[in-house]
C-alpha cells in the first residue's frame, strides 16, 4: 500500500469518487447536525459518554473477566484472541467443526480488521456479507471506503451493473431489466440474501457494545439482515474488540442515544437486537429451548490485536473510546476528497488516521504518512460523541513518527526509530530549538534576514520544495517585530520611520 498523499493524490485526481463523496458526506452531515440540535443535554451526554468509556477502559482486566463468567454463565464460551491470525484461526476451527462450509456475516469492523472473509476462503469457506453496502462490495470485489458506508464511492448506476453481473456468480442472480431506482436495488438485494439467511447454519457478527453485568451483545443496525442473522442460524460466533465493553445496561442507555444520531442521524435504530448466551442455557430449562428464537450455540472472541497496546499510549489511549459512528469522516475535509481508499485500512478518516497506526504500528509507509492526513481543522473532535481529541494524537502520533521513541508493542517497552524522510524536518526543528533558547543568535539572525528580504527565494530547494509546492511562503518584514516595538515604544510614535510590514 503506498503512503498516503500518494494514493490521495490518485484518488482527487477521480471526479466521480469525489462527486460521490461531496453529495454523501454532505447529505449526512447536515441531517446530522439537525438530529443532534434537537437534543438539549448532547452536551452532558457526550461527557456521560467519554467518562463511561475511560472509566471501562480503565479497569478493562475487571470487567473482560467480568464478562466472562457472564457470557459463560448464560451459556456461551469466550476465546481469547491476542492477533489477527489467532482470531482467524478460532472461528475457521469453529465453523469447521459445525461441518458448514458457508456463513452469513453481519458488518462488522472488527472481521473487516483482520481480515476474516479471507482468511475463511482459504480454508474453504465462503463468507457472504449481508449488510447492503457490504454485499455491495463484496460482489464488486472492492474495498470499503467508510466506517457506516462501505459503498459511499459508489453510486446508483455503478451498483446496478454490479448487482446485474455478478449476483448470479453469487447466488440468485438480479432480476431482468434492473433499473438503478434505489427500490428496485433494494429488492434485488433482499431477494438475494434472504436464500442465504435461510439455508446458513452458521452466523458471524461483530459487536456494538457489550454489557459487562450480564454478558450481553449488542447490535444496532438500519437493515434488519443483522437481525437474521443472529436469530436464524443454530451456531453464532461474534467477533469483537476487547474495548466494546459497557459495565451496566444503565450506561447503554448514553450510547443508544448518541451512536444513531451521530452515524444515520436517526433518533434510535430501527433495529437493536441483544442477545445473552444461548437459547440451551439454564435460563431456558423452563422454556422450550426447540421452539425459542436465536442459536443454540454460541462463541464470543475477544479480540486484542494491538488495543491493549494502545491503551498503554498515555496519550492515543483515546482512540479506544470510539464507538465507530463514522461522524468525524463526513466532516473531514481531507476524506471528502481523498475518500476511504487511500487511507490503506478498514478504519478511513480521521479515527482511522489515529487508530490503524497504533494497533498495526507506524513503521509502514502507510501507517507512517496517515497521521499526517489530516489539516488539524478539528471538525473530527467537534463531533465525536465521545470527545477523543482526534488532533491531539495526530500531533502526538507525528512525534512519534518523526522523533522515534519508546511505545508498547506485543506488551513490552520498545524504542522505535524516526521514520525514514524526517531528517530534514528533525534538523531544522533542532535549528530552531537551538536560536529560540538564544536570543541574542536569534535577533541577529532576524535582522539579516530582514536586511537581505530581497534575495529570498519564493520556493524552498531541495526536500523543502515539497512544502513550499503548494504553499507561498510568508515575506519576511522589513523589519523585526522587536526593533519595531523598541523603536515606536509599543506602537505609541513613528520612531522616524515607516511602521513594520
Ligand atoms: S472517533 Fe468519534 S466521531 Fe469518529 S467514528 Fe469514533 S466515535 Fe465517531
Amino acid at each position: 500500500m503506498p503512503a498516503f498523499p500518494k494514493a490521495a493524490h490518485d484518488a482527487v485526481r477521480d471526479t466521480t469518487l469525489r462527486g460521490n463523496l461531496r453529495h454523501a458526506t454532505h447529505t449526512i452531515r447536515a441531517k446530522r447536525a439537525h438530529a443532534v440540535a434537537e437534543v438539549s443535554d448532547w452536551a452532558e451526554l457526550r461527557e456521560a459518554g467519554k467518562r463511561i468509556k475511560d472509566h471501562t477502559l480503565r479497569h478493562l482486566d475487571r470487567y473482560l473477566v467480568q464478562v466472562e463468567e457472564a457470557v459463560t454463565a448464560a451459556g456461551g464460551v469466550v476465546h481469547w484472541a491476542a492477533d489477527a491470525d489467532e482470531a482467524n484461526r478460532i472461528v475457521a476451527e469453529l465453523v469447521r467443526a459445525t461441518g458448514e462450509s458457508e456463513v452469513v456475516k453481519v458488518k462488522s469492523m472488527a472481521t473487516q480488521e483482520i481480515g476474516l472473509n479471507e482468511a475463511l476462503e482459504a480454508e474453504g469457506i465462503h463468507a457472504y456479507e449481508t449488510d447492503l453496502a457490504e454485499l455491495i462490495v463484496q460482489l464488486g470485489r472492492d474495498r470499503p471506503s467508510h466506517i457506516l458506508v462501505p459503498a459511499i464511492h459508489r453510486n446508483r448506476g455503478e451498483i446496478r451493473d454490479i448487482f446485474a453481473r455478478e449476483m448470479g456468480e453469487w447466488g440468485r442472480p438480479a432480476p431482468e431489466g434492473l433499473t438503478d431506482s434505489p427500490a428496485e436495488l433494494a429488492e434485488a438485494a433482499r431477494l438475494h440474501l434472504r436464500e442465504k439467511f435461510l439455508r446458513a447454519k452458521v452466523g458471524i457478527s461483530g459487536a456494538n457494545f457489550v454489557v459487562a453485568e450480564t454478558g450481553t451483545l449488542v447490535v444496532v443496525e438500519s437493515e434488519g439482515n443483522g437481525r437474521m442473522c443472529l436469530t436464524l442460524p443454530e451456531t453464532l460466533i461474534s467477533v469483537v474488540g476487547i474495548e466494546k465493553i459497557v459495565p451496566t445496561w444503565q450506561d447503554l442507555e448514553v450510547f443508544l442515544q448518541t451512536l444513531p444520531r451521530s452515524s444515520t442521524a436517526e433518533r434510535m435504530n430501527p433495529y437493536t437486537s441483544m442477545w445473552t448466551g444461548t437459547t440451551n442455557s439454564e435460563s431456558d430449562s423452563d422454556s422450550d429451548s426447540d421452539s425459542a428464537d436465536g442459536p443454540k450455540n454460541f462463541h464470543l472472541v475477544l479480540l486484542d490485536n494491538g488495543r491493549t497496546d494502545t491503551l498503554a499510549d498515555e496519550v492515543g489511549w483515546q482512540a479506544l473510546r470510539c464507538i465507530r459512528c463514522s461522524a468525524c469522516l463526513n466532516v473531514c475535509p481531507v476524506y471528502e476528497r481523498a475518500g476511504g481508499h487511500a487511507y490503506g485500512s478498514v478504519y478511513p478518516g480521521p479515527i482511522g488516521a489515529i487508530l490503524s497506526p497504533q494497533l498495526r504500528g507506524t513503521e509502514s509507509e502507510i501507517d507512517a504518512s496517515l497521521p499526517y492526513a489530516s489539516s488539524l481543522c478539528g471538525a473530527c473532535y467537534e463531533v465525536c460523541p465521545v470527545a477523543i481529541d482526534i488532533p491531539e494524537v495526530l500531533v502526538h502520533l507525528r512525534e512519534r513518527v518523526a522523533q522515534g521513541g519508546t511505545v508498547t508493542r506485543e506488551g513490552a517497552k520498545v524504542v522505535l526509530k524516526p521514520a525514514k524522510g524526517h531528517a530534514a524536518e528533525r534538523a531544522a526543528m533542532r535549528a530552531a530549538r537551538w536560536a529560540f533558547s538564544r536570543p541574542g543568535v536569534l535577533r541577529a539572525g532576524q535582522r539579516l534576514a530582514s536586511r537581505t528580504r530581497r534575495l529570498h527565494p519564493r520556493t524552498l530547494p531541495g526536500p523543502g520544495r515539497a512544502w513550499s509546492g503548494s504553499r507561498d511562503l510568508p515575506p519576511v518584514p522589513a523589519e523585526p517585530f522587536r526593533d519595531w516595538w523598541q523603536r515606536t515604544n509599543g506602537g505609541k510614535t513613528d520612531g522616524g520611520k515607516g511602521g513594520a510590514e
